[in-house]
């Protein structure tokens, strides 16, 4: 007998006629001889109608009043839902958060699941009961020496995070998210109307299309249904189509304690087999990148990290990475191009164009739980300058920090971050993409908009630098994503510099100025500038790893529409390019059309959506 976890969104319960629609649907699972879960949102747009009343009210509601409020709107949907599941002569029980023993932090409207004892709910489904469970809502441990439990929301759309974290908890066979859209698209429909839907995707990738997949199913689920394990589909409420599977590799044992909290970090890899080649002050306009990748993708050579740094006048520093069997190939490839650059400009090759560096390290860290916490990047660069070890280069992505270092000091940095993030070296291995069969090159295009990005010009190049800022960010409650630090090195009053550059999210953009003016200035640091119109477009794909060309074709896309990349960074799974916001659609599209991406059928767009 299977135990499925099935979850049922706002508007897949939005009227009473659709409630007995979806009793129907959940008394089939029953009757094909599996134990069932149901996860309810509140009705339709019931939880924005209680905002409002509160609102109404007073500007400053108190929060625990707000978590009283809130968690009343599913506690409507799963007492109709059972009533509708018993007129169909199918067993039933509503149960609360508390109830099936959701145990969360004291943070009112915005609680982490700590830990889930569904003693109560499993002993219902042994006596044949379907137990329909109020989504978005837990009970607060009582404080030391106050015994008081106390209703938590886990902050909006958390119904889905209630699902997966209770498939987790009882060992589910699966997840199912059922919605209002037949799955998870390539792209953003409303821009890219030949949007196609996915069969699959790995838990990682959606994690790194975030901006895309987040209002179909929440980035914390796919944090809980990555870290233990749990398969989970999303599919429509009213078919039998397949849907999206969003895949994990197989969880090693994890502890249900600290669910939502523990080990942000579990993973600590080095990649001993890096060489890198920088081309410096090279010209800042479209196609530069699409004709040198262009030829390295010609010659076969596989691309790891690529970065493209802030302008710097009227050019870019643009490096990349190979093993160290390629860099000669690599090296004089890249100098040919470079060559027929200058040429064309009827410019000469600057002395120190191209730089190679063949004994260099790349050690990474990774783990779903760095997604909103803004300490952990800026711990990983602490504990790399304690241990004396200095950044050449940093790669980020939503859940992976990766920094290249001198091979030498390899051996240290590594026992550093296993040391700092508790991590034992069984656990040092590269990790495999999930997925059934082998993952394509590319499996989704997504857009971040409202993005900001900030560069500090000529930061000293010592070790402790990327540390002291991105730990003043994170106090500052700042979360950072793209981080690169320039290949040139400038000196200025005698002493190394680089610059360093990042983005944040628009809004935080003015914290980010307020928290690092200070250290700009007794730093040395020359300017800190901001660009408050850039937005990020990325390809994201578990496969990109074994396939070549994925680079070159991406920035090949942007330049045939004329477009000009500011900045780039990649990850194993994630290539993204900074872009002006007033291109971003046509590069979304140029990029999506040219991984051919665009699907048969037209996907409909949910009103509203
Ligand atoms: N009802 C809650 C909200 O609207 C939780 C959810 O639907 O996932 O945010
Ligand atoms: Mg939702």
């Amino acid at each position: 007998m299977a135990l499925v976890v099935q979850k049922y969104g706002g508007t897949s319960v939005g009227s009473t006629e659709r409630i007995r629609t979806v009793a129907q649907r959940v008394a089939k699972t029953a009757a094909e001889g599996n134990q069932v879960v149901v996860v309810v949102s509140a009705m339709g747009k019931s939880t924005d109608t209680l905002v409002g009343l509160a609102a109404d009210i007073t500007d400053n509601p108190n929060q625990r009043e707000m978590d009283m409020l809130l968690s009343t709107g599913e506690q409507v949907s799963i007492s109709l839902l059972t009533m509708a599941l018993q007129a169909l002569g199918q067993p039933a029980r509503s149960m609360t958060g508390a109830q099936v023993g959701i145990v969360t932090e004291a943070h009112h409207t915005r609680a982490r699941i700590l830990s889930i004892k569904p003693d109560r709910l499993r002993k219902a489904l042994d006596q044949g009961e379907v137990v329909v469970v109020a989504g978005f809502q837990g009970m607060s441990t009582p404080a030391p020496g106050n015994d008081d439990f106390e209703i938590t929301t886990l902050g909006r759309g958390g119904s889905d995070t209630s699902a997966v974290a209770l498939a987790a908890a009882l060992g589910a066979d699966h997840c199912e998210i059922c919605t209002d859209v037949p799955g998870i698209l390539t792209t953003d429909p409303r821009l890219v109307p030949e949007a196609s839907q996915m069969e699959e995707v790995t838990c990682d990738e959606m994690l790194e299309l975030a901006s895309l997949g987040a209002s179909v199913l929440h980035p914390r689920a796919v944090e809980i249904a990555r870290n233990y394990g749990i398969p989970v589909v999303v599919r429509s409420s009213w078919t039998d189509q397949p849907g999206t599977w969003v895949r994990s590799r197989p969880a090693g044992p994890r502890s249900l304690e600290g669910m939502e909290i523990a080990r942000p970090v579990d993973g600590v890899e080095l990649d001993l087999n890096q060489a890198k080649v920088s081309l410096l002050q090279v010209p800042d306009r479209p196609g530069v990148a699409a004709t040198l990748f262009g030829a390295i993708a010609q010659k076969q050579l596989p691309v790891d990290l690529i970065i493209q740094s802030i302008y710097e006048g009227n050019s870019n520093d643009i490096a990349f990475t190979v093993k160290q069997a390629d860099l000669d190939l690599a090296q004089s490839t890249a100098g040919e191009i470079y060559q027929s650059l200058c040429d064309a400009a009827n410019s000469a090759l600057p002395a120190e164009g191209i730089v190679t560096d063949g004994a260099i390290a790349k050690v990474s860290i990774s783990g779903a739980g760095m997604i909103g916490r803004p300490g952990v990047a800026a711990q990983m660069f602490q504990s790399l300058s304690d241990a004396g070890v200095n950044i050449q280069m940093i790669s980020t992505s939503e859940v992976k920090v990766s920094c290249l270092v001198d091979a030498d000091q390899s051996d240290r940095a590594i026992a550093a971050l296993c040391k700092t993030f508790e991590i034992h070296s069984s656990s040092l291995a590269p990790l495999k993409p999930a997925g059934s069969q082998t993952p394509p090159p590319v499996r989704g295009v997504a857009l971040d908009r409202e993005q900001a990005q900030l560069a500090i010009r000529h930061v000293p190049d010592r070790p402790g630098m990327a540390a002291r800022i991105f730990t003043l960010l994170a106090e500052a409650q700042v979360s950072v994503d793209m981080i690169i630090q320039s290949q040139r090195c400038r000196r200025v009053n005698g002493i190394d510099t680089r610059d360093i550059a990042f983005t944040v999210a628009r809004d935080d953009a003015d914290r980010a100025q307020a928290a690092l003016a200070d250290i700009v200035e007794k730093m040395g640091c020359a300017a800190l500038e901001i660009n408050r119109t850039v937005t990020k477009v990325s390809v994201v794909g578990a496969g990109m790893v074994a396939a070549s060309g994925v680079a070159a074709r991406m920035f090949d896309a942007l330049a045939s529409a004329k477009i000009n990349i500011q900045m780039i960074a990649t990850s194993e799974i994630k290539i993204s390019c900074l872009v002006d916001e007033n291109l971003a659609i046509e590069a979304l599209q140029a990029v999506h059309q040219a991984f051919a991406l665009e699907g048969t059928e037209v996907v409909e767009v949910p009103k509203g959506a």
